[in-house]
Order: structure tokens, then sequence, then C-alpha cells
């Protein structure tokens, strides 16, 4: 039925390509193509189905439109780095293809991310006819399709929203990071911007926390605010909307080993000068750190994210949460990855089927939740991520 392109061959990838092919009713054809073709053809090896490789650098915007061009793709999945976004976005349009990410653009000079460089698309894929979903994955993603699934059958309105990830699980390692460690380490480190009473507060890093129970025996653990790219769509697209705060956990060990970090340097993202070549400290720092893609068979434990609104029903005060738990070890044996990689890629294959068959549909640039959520949330119970509704006390 459709034929789509992957770019990108890293624990996310690896998880797309996964998924897809247990959907062979909608992903008739798939290619896999990134930058290294080995770690394309060592996914490929894993599936039982065929995934053709491909070489691409998808900086080069010529190179990627005459590629799309001769493949004729239906949509393009980009789980490369946010750096190519804009640059698969322009292949896109040159070539007339659909489009997919799940994570927002962030120019590779300033740790700054926002939806601006891609909401600037708005017209060209219009114009095009062509639809571009942005932020397929779990956070932004299934929390986008969470808040407009407790707006739709919940809340008249809501008023206030948490977003909660905690990833209570262990890779054994004294530091690691779960998704790529570049983009880790640049989205903790940024200072933090909340949403509350209608404005936008900024203060620094990881400043403030507080204790969080979690469901399902998971327990206690330190939660820390922090900004997070899909409170800048969903302040802007539920109407209500006054306050919203997104919220992760971070181990001890984590925040110890990064402090460090920090202090001698190490997570700066200008260039320095070493033995007359030109380096730049956090790019070097990932190249000595663990491939987030190894932690797979490592780790073991569970991840909870989900969202609690608060807002009014019929008149009446209201607060729903909805979360996903899931499990590392299970998601090893499935497709041979951490969970971190599981709940991103997951959604991401989810999103290009809801846009394969119709269920979602449009012409333009759309977050998440500008689309129905009924069809995503019964998928995420169907392809491995389940879901949870509990009424809390007000
Ligand atoms: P990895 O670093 O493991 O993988 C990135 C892949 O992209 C690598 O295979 C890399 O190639 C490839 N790549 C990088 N630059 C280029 C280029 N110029 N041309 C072609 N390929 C390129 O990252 P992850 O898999 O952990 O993350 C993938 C994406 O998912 C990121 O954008 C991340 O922010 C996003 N993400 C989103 C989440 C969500 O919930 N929404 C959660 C977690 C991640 P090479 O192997 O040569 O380096």
């Amino acid at each position: 039925m459709a034929k789509v392109i992957i770019i990108g061959a890293g624990g996310v990838g690896g998880v797309v390509a996964h998924k897809c092919a247990q959907v062979p009713e909608v992903f008739e054809e798939i290619v896999l193509a990134s930058r290294t073709e080995s770690k394309c053809q060592a996914i490929a090896s894993q599936i039982d189905r065929e995934i053709r490789t491909a070489q691409i650098d998808a900086d080069d915007v010529p190179a990627l439109s005459q590629f799309l061009e001769k493949e004729k793709p239906d949509l393009v999945i980009n789980v490369a780095l946010p750096y190519q976004d804009l640059s698969i976005m322009d292949a896109c349009l040159n070539a007339g293809v659909h489009y997919l990410d799940t994570a927002n653009y962030e120019p590779p000079e300033t740790a700054k991310f926002e939806y601006s460089w891609q909401w600037a698309y708005q017209d060209r894929f219009k114009e095009k006819g062509l639809m571009a979903l942005l932020g397929s994955g779990f956070d932004p993603g299934v929390t986008n399709v969470f808040t407009a699934w407790l707006a739709k059958h919940d809340f008249d309105e809501i008023h206030e929203l948490d977003i909660i990830d905690a990833n209570a699980g262990n890779h054994g390692m004294p530091f690691a990071t779960n998704f790529n460690p570049e983009i880790n380490i640049r989205e903790v480190t940024a200072p933090c911007r909340h949403f509350e009473n209608g404005e936008w507060v900024e203060s620094p890093a990881l400043s403030t926390s507080q204790s969080f129970d979690f469901p399902e025996g998971i327990g206690p653990m330190n939660i820390y605010r922090m900004y997070h790219e899909e409170l800048e769509s969903l302040t802007k697209n539920i109407p209500g909307l006054r306050s919203a705060r997104f919220w992760m956990t971070f181990s001890e060990n984590y925040l110890k080993h990064l402090e460090v970090l920090q202090n001698v340097g190490m997570t700066r993202i200008d260039p320095v000068e070493y033995e007359g070549q030109s380096i730049i400290p956090l790019q070097f720092l990932k190249a000595v750190l663990p491939d987030p893609a190894s932690l797979g068979p490592k780790t073991k434990g569970r991840t909870c994210i989900g969202c609690i609104a608060e807002g009014v029903k019929d008149g009446k005060r209201k607060k729903v949460y909805v979360y996903n738990i899931c499990n590392h070890e299970d998601c090893y044996a499935e497709v041979k990855s951490q969970a971190i990689s599981y709940t991103t890629g997951v959604p991401a294959m989810i999103g290009a089927k809801m846009m394969m068959t119709g269920n979602w549909s449009g012409q333009g640039v759309f977050n998440m939740e500008q689309l129905d959520p009924d069809p995503f949330m019964d998928a995420l119970n169907q392809y491995g991520l389940p879901w949870t509704r509990v009424e809390l006390p007000v």
C-alpha cells in the first residue's frame, strides 16, 4: 500500500524499521537510509522482511531530493537528528513527499529548540498539497495525543497540565544517555521554561524538583521541571490552557556526572582549538559515551510517561491522569532496543500509519494535538504502548 523511507539508523530508527515491518498491510516497501549504511544493514539483518538500505547525507538537500525523486516514497520518516529537520523538509517539498519527525528543529550552533522554523513551512506544504507531521514520538508525540484525547473526552476546558516522564530503569553504566547524548545534554542543561497563568516563566535548569508517586509499584521518585517542546504547541493549540509544566526524573548518578561535565566545560557547544584542530567538546563527549543503541541488552526496569490534566467538565472541577508504562526488557525481546527508543519509534510508526491510511490527513504542517486522537489512542493499545486512565482527587 505505501512505501516509506526511514532516515536515521540510530536507536529510534531501528525500532521504526522493526515496527513498520510488523505492519506489511500498510508499509509495503521500507527503505532505511542513513549517513552510515552499515548501521542500516545491521538493523535490516535483524528483520525477517526485506528492508532495503541506502547511504545518504540528509544535510545535502540536492542529493537527498534526487534520492527521493528516484525512490518515489509516499512518506519520509525522519529519525535522524533535529539538525536535519529543515533539510529533509526541503527535500520532501522538492520531491513531493509527505514528512514526519519526532523532534523539532534545533540549529547546531545554538542550543535552542522551537517550532518557529518548522511552522514557517506551513504555506509551502499547503501549496504542494503535502502533509508534515511534527513530533510523532512519545514526548513530544503521545503526550500531545493524550492531552488532545483528555480535552475531547474528559473536559470542557483543561486549565492545568503536567507532563511527567519517568525512566525508572537502570542500564548499570556510570553515565549514559538513553537517546542521542548530544541532543539529550543540550535539552537537559537548557534553562527551564514553563507556562504559568498564560505567561512563560524562565528559571535555571533543573532548579525545581519535587517527589511524585508513580503508579503500578514504581513508587516515589524525584521529578525535575524542565522545558520541553510540546509545551510550545500545546499552549497554542489547547484552548483554555493556563498553566503547563514538563517534569522528568534523573538519577543522582546522572545529575552528579552532568554537573561535573558542565563544570569542566565538556558540555560546551562552541568550537575549541585542540592540537591544531577545532573540536566541539559536547561532540567529543558523545564520541566517548556509550551509544544509546547499545544499552538495549543492559537496561532493566520500566518507564512511565503521562499527562495529568485539571480543568472543568459540566461546571465541576476534575483531574485525570493518563499514562503508559513500558518495560525495557520486553522492548529488547521484541525489537532489540531499550524502552526510550521503543516509546519513540512506536508512535513514529503509528503516526506514519495514520497518514498512510488516511485516518489523519491534511495539507500543511501539523502538531499531533491538531488531529483526531481516537484512532491513535486505539493504535497505541494495539502496537505495544497500552495506556491507563485514572481519575484523581481535585
Ligand atoms: P541516534 O544518534 O542513535 O541516531 C541518529 C541517526 O541519525 C544515526 O544513525 C546518524 O548516523 C543519523 N544521522 C545523523 N546525521 C545524519 C545526516 N546528516 N544524514 C543522515 N543520517 C544522519 O539518535 P536516536 O535514535 O536516539 O534519536 C533519533 C531522533 O529521535 C532524534 O532526533 C531525537 O531527538 C529523537 N527522539 C525523540 C523522542 C520523543 O519522544 N519525541 C525521544 C527520543 C529521541 P550515524 O550513525 O552516521 O551517526
